[in-house]
């Protein structure tokens, strides 16, 4: 979702921004005009996140898969690299950065069905960096207060499906990543934030100039055209982030939402979540109807998402490889939202427990 206010104001500006008679999408992105929406953007997520100043702020394209490979081919060094397996994504960012450095997956919970957030070995200063996944958006796993300390080795983390759904400490990582498309934008622009010390002019020489860190941070992300409809978009999603009480506030809502869906299911016996109650992520909620019965299980999960469609509730299905219920309640997702879906679980299970003796 994204802000109404915020789509409102997009629309009010559509076809002249700013008294210049022409849409965003028209301006010159060599213009000062758009120059503006470009550092502008940048400033406030540089405010909200207390970005340190010897950090870079990249907007670049391609997504957080694009990163997956952009990672290892700018901060290879050794040619070996720490990442930990936690699901789906981790699996993507893993299998790709095989194709430029010899992985070393440090720890797991593949086992059992990345259910929670392994432990993490300590690692010697012999790698490149260490790779997580800090929300995963799948399976419904986050990183809460076991965040590694690398302390010689670079931490490195994805954090799409998270990025400003809480506060963050930023000084942890040395690299964090993001798509923008669902806390902080539409689909169209990725955020790198990174410590100058992994931009490497050397490396740049060697890579496509687009894969380089090095191109965006030396032309302040305009080295060509950049997705500048998005960047405008994210700028406005971070005034709304703002005039709403910045991360702290934004965090106090979303762990209020989270917390009134995981209650519910707690308390109840038609519901279940199989995440450790210590790795539970506060933007996806993945949940089941509680069935040993691994048919039934999914003819009533897809029962239950199929008739919450029909009363305007939509993408409520698990991700593909996963199955299951999933409720991401990210940034724009008001708590009556989630309110009106836990009236609707209510309601479900009443009319389908006796019913159906799930
Ligand atoms: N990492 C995570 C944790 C994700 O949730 C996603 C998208 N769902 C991706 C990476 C891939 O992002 P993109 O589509 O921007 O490449």
């Amino acid at each position: 979702m994204l802000p109404e206010s915020v789509l409102k104001k997009a629309a009010s500006e559509m076809l002249d921004y700013n008294n210049t008679g022409q849409s965003v999408m028209e301006i010159n992105h060599r213009s000062e005009i758009y120059q503006e929406i470009n550092s502008r953007g940048e400033e406030k997520l540089r405010n909200l996140m207390r970005i340190p100043n010897d950090y870079k702020v990249l907007f670049s394209q391609g997504g957080a898969t694009l990163q997956f490979a952009m990672v290892p081919l700018n901060l290879k060094n050794k040619s070996i690299a720490a990442y930990v397996d936690t699901g789906i994504w981790s699996g993507k960012a893993i299998e790709e950065a095989e194709k430029f450095l010899k992985v070393d997956v440090i720890a797991s919970s593949k086992n059992d069905g990345y259910t929670y957030i392994p432990n993490i070995p300590e690692i010697n200063s012999d790698y490149d960096y260490l790779h997580i996944t800090l929300n995963n958006t799948a399976v419904g796993t986050a990183y809460r207060d076991n965040i590694p300390t690398s302390k010689e080795v670079p931490l490195v983390c994805d954090a799409s499906s998270c990025i400003m759904s809480e506060e963050m400490d930023v000084s942890k990582f040395k690299l964090i990543y993001a798509g923008a498309q669902k806390n902080i934008g539409p689909a169209g622009v990725t955020v790198t934030i990174i410590h100058e010390d992994l931009i490497r002019k050397d490396v740049a020489e060697n890579i496509p100039v687009m894969l380089s860190y090095d191109t965006y941070a030396s032309h302040e992300s305009i080295y060509n055209t950049p997705p500048s409809y998005s960047i405008y978009m994210m700028g406005l999603v971070l005034d709304w982030i703002d005039e709403i009480g910045g991360l702290k506030a934004i965090e106090a809502m979303n762990i209020k939402k989270a917390k009134l869906l995981y209650d519910f299911i707690d308390n109840s016996d038609f519901y279940a979540s199989a995440i450790a109650k210590d790795s539970r992520s506060i933007t996806n909620v993945v949940f089941s109807v509680a069935e040993k019965d691994k048919g039934k299980a999914e003819i009533a999960n897809q029962k239950f998402v199929d008739e919450a469609k029909k009363i305007g509730m939509v993408n409520l299905g698990g991700h593909r490889l996963v199955g299951g219920i999933r409720v991401s309640i990210y940034n724009a997702m008001p708590i009556e939202g989630v309110v009106a879906l836990v009236e609707f679980m209510k309601k479900f299970e009443l009319e389908n427990k006796v019913a159906n003796s799930w």
